[in-house]
Formats: structure tokens, C-alpha cells, sequence
């Protein structure tokens, strides 16, 4: 997969996309990062990229031209037409599930607003969807559009050791994950659990769906009573007397 990001802080994308277990995997060439500087296409000889808003009001927003130059500009290097998003808190709010199916394509386009956004025409031009990363407004789309790259990228073959890292983790599935536990087997008086100790793998995987289906019901409510609880969950969480069933729960 590659993402190709259109902002107007490349650098600190940069940063970001450079670092830990992304830069690892971008150095190995599983995944493909490039970051555009908008300013680089406007014809503006000031280096401008925004100007005032009709109708009024105080914030600068950013013209279209010097997007769709750097669009093109990427379409023609790509020789094809990537999945464009805009990073913007008016879109559908990221979700696990959006963030597989982002992952199957092949190209994705992150646009990064700033100031009061983009000029609307740019949106009805070129952008496919619109993703919010939630309920707040920040600055600028660049960590937006990090954040999306890093929760999709994880998920392309290569970038984690191995599928399993991620297969089993919160909101994969509907669940959050199991408590985890490192050495040492004792801290501060608290002891790791002694099934975790057993080796005995069947044990091991009832107790941690157990604790998966116990801690959403605590935590997340709004994700467990979604979740099309089975016979056997319902069994383990009385084994693991992890609650008992309320009136009406399924
Ligand atoms: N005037 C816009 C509005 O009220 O909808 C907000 C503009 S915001 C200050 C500047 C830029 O930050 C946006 O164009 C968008 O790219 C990005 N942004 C801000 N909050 C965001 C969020 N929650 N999710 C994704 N992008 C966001």
C-alpha cells in the first residue's frame, strides 16, 4: 500500500511517519509514505495557499488550485487515481472496521485542511470520503491523517510481525482485548494470574475471552450490548463468575 499525504506541513509528518514501527516497515518497503507540501503548486509568487472567506468571518481558508495541482501532480506519479479522504471533523468518525477495509486499497490520498478548512469546490472535485477522527476540532488535518495512517498501516501484510498482533486486539471483533501481563510473576503484592502460568492453552484462550467479554460489558457498554453474545460466552462468564446476566441481556 501506499498514502500519499497533501499538506501543508510535511515535515511533521514526516517525523512522525520516520519513527518506531511505520519507519521500520518504510525503510523494508512494506508500506509507502510520501508527504506533499501544497505550497510547493501554488502560482501565488508570495508562496500564498489561502485567503479570506466570502461572506465574512476571520479565519483564512485554503484555495483549491494549489490542491488539485498537487492531486494531479500525484495521480500522474502514481499513473492512476488514489482514494482520496479529507481529514475533516465534519466526516464519518474512524472506526477498526473502516480502518480494514482503508487497508485492502492500494492508494490511499489524505488531505490535511488548516486555518477554516478548504475551499468547498476542492471537496465536490476531487474527495471520496470525509474522515473525522472525532468529535473535536483541532488545528490542522495532519494528525488526523497520521493517526489514520498508522491504524491502517498496521494492518498491511509485513508492517507487524504477524496478523495475530492485531487479530485479537480491541474493537477487532467487536471486543477490547484481555489485561496483559510481563515479569515479573509478582509486583508490589500483585500476582499475575495464575491460569496465564498453566500452559495449558485451552484454559489460557476461555480466560481471556472471558475477560474480553467481562471488561467491554464494564468499559463499553455501548459495544457489548452489540455484541451477538454466544452460548459458550455466556457459559464462560458464569464460570468466571465475571457477572452475572441481567434482565433482557441477551
Ligand atoms: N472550520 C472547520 C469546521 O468547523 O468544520 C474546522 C477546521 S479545523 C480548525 C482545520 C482542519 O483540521 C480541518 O480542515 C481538518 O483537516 C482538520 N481537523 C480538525 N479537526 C479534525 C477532526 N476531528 N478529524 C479530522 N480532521 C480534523
Amino acid at each position: 500500500m501506499r498514502i500519499d499525504i497533501a499538506t501543508l506541513f510535511p515535515e511533521m509528518c514526516e517525523t512522525v511517519l520516520n519513527e518506531s514501527i511505520l519507519g521500520r516497515a518504510r525503510r523494508a518497503g512494506y508500506i509507502a509514505f510520501a508527504c506533499h507540501n501544497i505550497r510547493e503548486y501554488t502560482t501565488d509568487r508570495h508562496g500564498r495557499v489561502d485567503d479570506y472567506g466570502y461572506g465574512g468571518g476571520k479565519g483564512m481558508v485554503m484555495q483549491p488550485e494549489p490542491i488539485q495541482r498537487c492531486f494531479t501532480d500525484v495521480c500522474a506519479k502514481l499513473g492512476k487515481r488514489p482514494h482520496v479522504i479529507y481529514m475533516s471533523p465534519q466526516g464519518n468518525v474512524l472506526t477498526q472496521q473502516r480502518c480494514m477495509e482503508l487497508a485492502k486499497m492500494d492508494n490511499l490520498f489524505l488531505l490535511c485542511g488548516h486555518y477554516e478548512g478548504v475551499d468547498e469546490r476542492i471537496l465536490e472535485e476531487i474527495v471520496d470520503e470525509e474522515i473525522s477522527i472525532g468529535d473535536y476540532v483541532l488545528t490542522g488535518g495532519e494528525l488526523p491523517a497520521l493517526v489514520l495512517a498508522d491504524a491502517v498501516a498496521r494492518m498491511c501484510d509485513g508492517v507487524l510481525a504477524a496478523s495475530e498482533c492485531y487479530e485479537e486486539e480491541s474493537h477487532m471483533g467487536g471486543l477490547l482485548e484481555y489485561p496483559q501481563y510481563t515479569r515479573p510473576e509478582e509486583w508490589r503484592g500483585r500476582r499475575v494470574p495464575e491460569v496465564l502460568l498453566s500452559g495449558h492453552h485451552q484454559k489460557i484462550a476461555d480466560w481471556r475471552q472471558a475477560q474480553r467479554l467481562a471488561r467491554t460489558k464494564q468499559k463499553r457498554p455501548d459495544l457489548f450490548a452489540r455484541y451477538p453474545l454466544t452460548k459458550a460466552d455466556r457459559k464462560l462468564l458464569i464460570k468466571y463468575e465475571l457477572g452475572p446476566q441481567q434482565d433482557g441481556e441477551k
